[in-house]
């Protein structure tokens, strides 16, 4: 796969993006975590469910501050950022049980980011074979859990 984390649902994200402002700054101001599916707020950074996740239980951990570059990341924002992840990790291998883990960043929209101007570290749990499922289906799919489900079940761990 070219893209592993989103090639399949940028043109919602655009979308998205395409209203005015940031989407991560808008939710964060909105102050409506349940809606926003913001599952922690941290001193730096917050951690949120990707809304159309790559697999059940993908979440992002997305610094407060508007920054598209990892090197204008403050190195406090940064430390909490991995272990925001760490947490993450533990409490993904908690709910799911997945057998592993991409973690990391799309810095720029060739690189397939969906919201470019506003740093987000995806985790995203993985089950042998869910690759080969979606080279079959193309880009759609059927996630097996809804959203305020995974919201839940990961929120008791992180919040
Ligand atoms: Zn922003």
């Amino acid at each position: 796969m070219d893209h592993i984390w989103s090639p399949w649902r940028y043109q919602y994200v655009s979308a998205i993006a395409q209203q005015p402002g940031c989407v991560f700054c808008r939710m964060l101001a909105e102050d409506d975590d349940e809606k926003n599916f913001i599952v922690h707020r941290g001193k730096l950074n917050f951690v949120v469910l990707n809304i159309f996740p790559y697999t059940s239980g993908h979440l992002m951990v997305v610094p407060y501050e508007h920054q598209g570059e990892l090197g204008g990341l403050d190195q406090a924002a940064g430390s909490e950022m991995l272990e925001l992840a760490r947490r993450c990790e533990r409490a993904i291998t908690q709910e799911y049980r997945p057998d592993g883990f991409n973690v990391g960043f799309n810095l720029g929209k060739c690189a397939g980011a969906g919201v470019a101007e506003h740093l987000h570290l995806h985790v995203v749990p993985r089950w042998c074979g869910d690759a080969n499922f979606v080279s079959v289906i193309g880009e759609t799919r059927n996630l097996p859990e809804a959203l305020e489900t995974t919201f839940s079940r990961l929120r008791k761990h992180l919040h």
